[in-house]
Order: structure tokens, then C-alpha cells, then sequence
């Protein structure tokens, strides 16, 4: 299992996502994923196997645009089916979401939201989040809130990346006891559960801490740390 996300410049996410995600390969997984953000739309190719299998499939490195997240799925709630791999989308297409762990609470979560018409279509503990954080776009939170929020109300592990449409020039990521890092490039910023991910192409790295929160672009760097104090970026990049 293994999260990746890109955001740069004149880079084609799609195929820098597949990369990354070959590099994670060790990790074990039964499914792939990845997002991109072109023309103002999330695009979703994911499936059940092997990476080189879904690429010949669907064409991963195919997908347009500056922006990206992707994944490796092994499966904890739900069958290594099509549509329980990740990325998760919300009702709207506003929303993709990739996730490493376990979400404990997310059938009362699920029951709440059902209850107010979002419709699911997958059998993971995942999606929620995506609904989560669309529901609180809908009540009219900034996409920052709407995402601190939804993450204030997961119970359980989670190294998450997180695209939405209203901000189309970020990746919104969480942790809380699943590895997460950062890796630091010229006009090019990457997310991994681990540094062999984007190795190739920098090698200066933020290790993320649990319980911090944040948003990166292709410029920039924003870390919260467990208690709301905002993180000094240069004094935590590694070489
Ligand atoms: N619990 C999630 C699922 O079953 C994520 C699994 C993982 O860490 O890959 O889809």
C-alpha cells in the first residue's frame, strides 16, 4: 500500500504518478489508482492488479494535467474490486480522495451521510471521507476547512491526499500513524508514504509528523502541526 501525489509545472502527472508509484511497488498491493486535475475536471483510472496490468488497461501516464494523487490499495474493508480501488470521488466530482490505514468510524460516518442522500459506490472504509469533505464544501466551508474538518472526525490511522476542484493547484494531505512524506523539487513539490516514491527527482524531504495537516502546490509548502501552530518550512527540509 502506497500514496503518491504531484503538483508542478508543464510536468505530465499522469505518467509521474505511474513512476512513483512503480518505486512503491515493495509495499505490497492488489489494486492501483491515480487523479489528475485537467480543464477544471478530476480524472479517475483505477482497477484490481498489478500496476503494468491496469496501465495496459486504462493507460495511467495518459492522464493530463500539473496535479496528481495515486495509490496502491491493500485492502481492508472491501474486496480488491474496480471500484474499491482508490481514488474515492465524492457524488459531485468534487472531490478525490486517496487514503493509507484504517478509518474505525466510518460506518456511523457512512449511516450519517446516507442519511442525508450522498450514495456510495464502494465497499471501503475510504469514501466516506471524500462525502465527508463534500458535505462540508456544500455547507459552504473553504475547501481548507471543509478538509480540517472531515479530518477532525476520522477515528483510526490515515496518511491521506486529497484533490478538490475549487482549488485546482493543490493536494490537501493528513497523517495519523501511517507514513507520510514530502519531497521538495524546483517548481515541482511530491507527496509518498516513502522516499524511493520520488528519489529520482529530489532528494530533499519533509518527513511529516503525526497529527499534521496541510496543503502543498507546485510553490508551496503548508504544515499545521497537532495543535494549530503552523510549521517553519526551511528548518524542517532535509538533504
Ligand atoms: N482501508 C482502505 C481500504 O481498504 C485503505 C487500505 C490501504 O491502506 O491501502 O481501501
Amino acid at each position: 500500500c502506497g500514496i503518491v501525489g504531484v503538483a508542478g509545472e508543464n510536468i505530465s502527472a499522469g505518467y509521474l504518478l505511474r513512476e512513483c508509484l512503480r518505486k512503491l511497488e515493495y509495499r505490497g498491493y492488489d489494486s492501483v489508482g491515480i487523479a489528475t486535475i485537467n480543464d477544471g475536471k478530476i480524472t479517475v483510472a483505477k482497477g484490481a492488479g498489478k500496476i503494468d496490468e491496469v496501465d495496459l488497461r486504462l493507460c495511467l501516464q495518459c492522464l493530463r494535467g500539473n496535479i496528481g494523487i495515486g495509490h496502491t490499495r491493500w485492502a481492508t474493508h472491501g474486496p480488491p474490486t474496480d471500484n474499491n480501488a482508490h481514488p474515492h470521488i465524492d457524488c459531485k466530482d468534487r472531490v478525490a480522495v486517496v487514503h493509507n490505514g484504517i478509518i474505525e468510524n466510518y460506518l456511523e460516518l457512512k449511516e450519517e451521510l446516507m442519511r442525508k442522500s450522498h450514495e456510495f459506490k464502494s465497499q471501503t472504509d475510504t469514501e466516506v471521507i471524500a462525502h465527508l469533505i463534500e458535505d462540508y464544501l456544500y455547507q459552504g466551508l473553504e475547501p481548507y476547512e471543509a478538509f480540517k474538518k472531515a479530518v477532525e472526525r476520522l477515528r483510526g490511522s490515515y496518511a491521506l491526499a486529497v484533490l478538490i476542484i475549487d482549488t485546482p493547484d493543490r493536494i490537501y494531505f493528513a497523517r495519523r500513524y501511517s507514513p507520510l512524506i514530502i519531497g521538495v523539487g524546483v517548481d515541482i513539490v511530491f507527496l509518498a508514504s516513502d522516499i524511493p516514491a520520488f528519489l529520482e527527482y529530489t532528494r530533499k524531504v519533509i518527513p511529516l509528523n503525526d497529527g499534521e495537516i496541510g496543503y502543498v502546490s507546485s510553490k508551496t509548502i503548508h504544515i499545521e502541526d497537532m495543535s494549530g501552530r503552523v510549521v517553519d518550512i526551511p528548518s524542517r527540509i532535509l538533504e
